[in-house]
């Protein structure tokens, strides 16, 4: 060390190291410090011995307004999680824009706050300076898409001004490396004289034009990757299939646009799909299974199989496809399908249609597939020599076009699949509104003919033989033909909720099926399903929303409900408040178990002793209401009576362990308009009965004559 320190100024060796140490305190209450050793000092342009939060402040203002946010966030980062690392821009006074990497660890034995210890590092000549690592243009190139492995040969360029670097990743065995020698200083250059020398001449003008500097920028202006797939020779001098793909890095601030740019060595039999697939119609999706069949033959080989449980291959390519169409369940699926499979018939449809495909849906895996038959090539006299078959997944597909209901086609094929559910369902020709029966129930086909009969005969008879009568004017409304194009273009489909002669309740739907040309509405599937079910549902949601757990009787939202229609009535009409005379010693005597009981027995006796068109609520803990809807004459004498007896048969407890109790009430009768006063009557009324010794009945009325009523304080 003496030695070295003799010949070179210890300035010098600073100058030279890029790593340098640092921490970071934050308290709270008080400004963040910032400590560098003598190499961050250097980097971060920090004269020694300076005081710390000064320090930190001059730091932080360097810091290029980009990366600031990303790098208070990732200061946040490591203090909540511990760890992080970071690049940020930072501006030197002298030196420019720097780019600085740190890394930082909580130290987490600091209490008074936040204590985070890392280093920092200068990476600016990396990030310029196109001579980056191996490992560090992989980790790279990892990092942005996790393909590195994939590429056969890797450039990182300076998009602006051509400068490059190379990296060759050594390929497996697998994989072919493309033809390529680097000699130029300019990525532009290079590149047309290799693309020259490896490209085959269909798609040399392409690739030639993609190389140009401003074709280049423009083709990452708005995206992060292109791919270009082109025929390159190898090695071994052979033309295979290769894709050069280039991928953009994010530019920092008004940094020049860089890229990496690589090629890499497809699989070679999807290509060979991919392109017949081109030709033959350009579909652009790639299959999970495909095999390529040669005729006269029957044989084949498989391009691509992604099916964890495949059967076992037949030397025959149709046989085979047969065998696989066994794992279809249902079974007209399954013979359909078996018959689609026959050599004849593809070769046929191919000749006529020269494309050739078909849904079908999978019920054990449930799962959509889309199956084609493609042309793989022709003999020199024009008849067919090699087919394709491909097979996709489609489900995804398959259940956003059940949600928006666009396809028209794939609509018809899900309509179908739903008829299951559905009892009755026709189809509607929009230009004749003739129908088509799809499915519908026996009863229907002994009762009336359907099929091809118009829609207006056929409305008029579903009304009425399959609708509840109180259902038939809305039904037929809802069923009107002039008025049903117009909801569907402007709802997309539409429904409603009947009760059915002898289905019980039932949910009607119109859906339109479009042309895909013309958008325009073709046919209207209109489809009956039971919804019974759902009602039962619904009834019992609703039946425990407005009901009182323990007694069953109405509930206080229910009362609300009732409050409001005795509002719009003008009848004679009475509200009678009932409570438990010393239910609070029933409680402390018997406990509320049999409290409950107690509660439950003067609910069914209240319930059972009135007609069904008045209403029994349970107010709240030992009162009741009841509502009665009409009073005719001797109504007052009739409640009178009533009490009476149900004090009686309460004072005889039939149960065993159940104690003798009884009921005041307090009723009032009113005519006009109901209001929260007339229930303070017959609340001032049920007082009264209390006062007067409770185990009876009074009538507001009667009390207003006595001479000297009594008030409620
Ligand atoms: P009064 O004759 O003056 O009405 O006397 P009371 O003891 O019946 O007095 P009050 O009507 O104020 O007492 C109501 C009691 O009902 C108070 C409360 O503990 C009880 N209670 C309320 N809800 C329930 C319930 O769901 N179960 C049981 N067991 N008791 C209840
Ligand atoms: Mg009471």
């Amino acid at each position: 060390m003496e030695k070295l320190g003799s010949t070179f100024f210890k300035a010098d060796i600073l100058e030279y190291m890029s790593f340098g140490k640092w921490v970071i305190e934050a308290d709270p209450g008080k400004e963040p410090r910032l400590y560098c050793d003598e190499v961050a000092l250097r980097l971060l342009n920090i004269p020694a011995g300076n005081d710390p939060e000064k320090d930190y402040r001059d730091w932080l203002a360097a810091v290029a307004p980009s990366s600031l946010e990303r790098l208070i966030a990732a200061g946040k980062h490591v203090a909540e999680t511990g760890y992080g690392e970071f690049q940020y821009l930072w501006k030197h006074p002298t030196r420019g824009n720097r780019y600085i990497h740190f890394i930082g660890v909580r130290n987490v034995s600091y209490t008074d706050g936040v204590r985070i210890e890392g280093i920092i590092r200068d990476i600016t000549d990396k990030v310029w300076n196109e001579t980056l690592t191996r490992e560090e243009m992989k980790e790279g190139l990892d990092a942005i898409q996790g393909l590195a492995s994939e590429y056969v040969i890797l450039h990182f360029i300076n998009l602006e001004t051509g400068s490059y670097s190379s990296y060759f990743y050594e390929p497996d065995i697998s994989q072919k490396t493309i033809r390529l020698n680097s000699t130029e200083k300019s990525y532009y250059e290079m590149y047309e004289r290799s693309i020259r020398s490896i490209c085959h001449p269909d798609y040399l003008d392409e690739m030639l034009k993609l190389g140009k500097r401003e074709n280049m920028i423009e083709e990452l202006r708005h995206k992060k990757k292109s791919v270009h797939r082109f025929l390159g020779k190898t090695h071994e001098n052979q033309y295979e299939w290769f894709d050069y793909v280039l991928i953009k890095f994010d530019p920092i601030d008004e940094e020049p646009t860089r890229a990496a740019a690589g090629y890499i060595n497809v699989d070679q039999d999807q290509v060979e799909v991919l392109e017949y697939q081109r030709m033959a119609e350009g579909v652009g999706k790639i299959f999970d299974f495909s095999i390529y069949i040669s005729l006269p033959d029957e044989t084949y080989r498989v391009i691509r199989d992604t099916d964890e449980s495949t059967p076992e291959r037949d030397k025959n390519a149709f046989t085979y496809l047969r065998s696989r169409a066994k794992s279809i369940g249902k079974k007209n699926v399954r013979e359909s399908l078996e018959k689609w499979f026959e050599v004849e018939n593809v070769v046929a449809k191919l000749e006529k249609y020269s494309r050739i495909s078909r849904d079908f849906y999978n019920d054990i895996e449930k799962k959509w597939y889309r199956a084609n038959f493609l042309i793989g090539d022709r003999n020199e006299d024009g008849s067919i020599s090699h087919i394709i078959y491909g097979r996709r997944d489609i489900t995804k597909t398959k259940l956003i076009e059940i949600q928006k209901q666009e396809d028209a086609a794939a609509g018809e094929a899900i309509v179908r699949s739903l008829a299951k559910m559905y009892f009755t369902m026709l189809e509607i020709n929009v230009k004749d509104r003739r129908i088509h029966v799809i499915r519908i129930p026996e009863f229907m086909n002994e009762r009336f003919v359907v099929d091809g009969e118009t829609y207006d005969d056929l409305k008029d008879k579903y009304v009425r033989m399959c609708v509840d009568l109180d259902y038939r004017d809305s039904v037929r409304e809802f069923l009107d033909y002039p008025t049903l194009l117009e909801r569907l273009r402007k709802q997309g489909y539409v429904q409603k909720n009947y009760l059915g002669q002898t289905e019980g309740w039932c949910r009607m739907t119109f859906v339109p099926v479009t042309n895909e040309d013309t958008g325009e509405i073709e046919k209207i599937v209109f489809a009956v399903a039971s919804i019974n079910a759902e009602k039962k549902r619904e009834e019992s949601i609703k039946y425990q929303a407005d009901h009182d757990e323990l007694t069953g009787l109405l509930n206080r939202t229910a009362f609300s409900r009732i409050e409001e229609e005795l509002k719009n009535n003008t009848d004679r009409r009475a509200i009678m408040i009932v409570d438990i005379d010393h239910f609070k010693e029933v409680n402390d005597t018997y406990g509320h178990v049999v409290g409950d009981a107690v509660l439950c027995q003067a609910a069914d006796i209240l319930r059972h002793s009135f007609r069904k068109k008045d209403y029994v609520v349970r107010f709240g803990g030992d009162e009741f209401v009841v509502i009665f809807n009409e009073c005719g004459d001797g109504f007052a004498d009739r409640i009178r009576n009533k009490i009476r007896n149900i004090n009686e048969v309460l004072q005889h407890p039939t149960k065993e362990d159940m104690p003798a109790f009884s009921i005041s009430a307090g009723v009032t009768i009113f005519e006009d308009s109901y209001s929260k006063e007339i229930f303070k009557q017959a609340d001032d009324a049920l007082y009264q009965t209390k006062v007067n010794g409770r185990a009876g009945c009074t009538f507001y009325d009667d009390m207003m004559k006595t001479s000297v009523p009594q008030w409620r304080k």
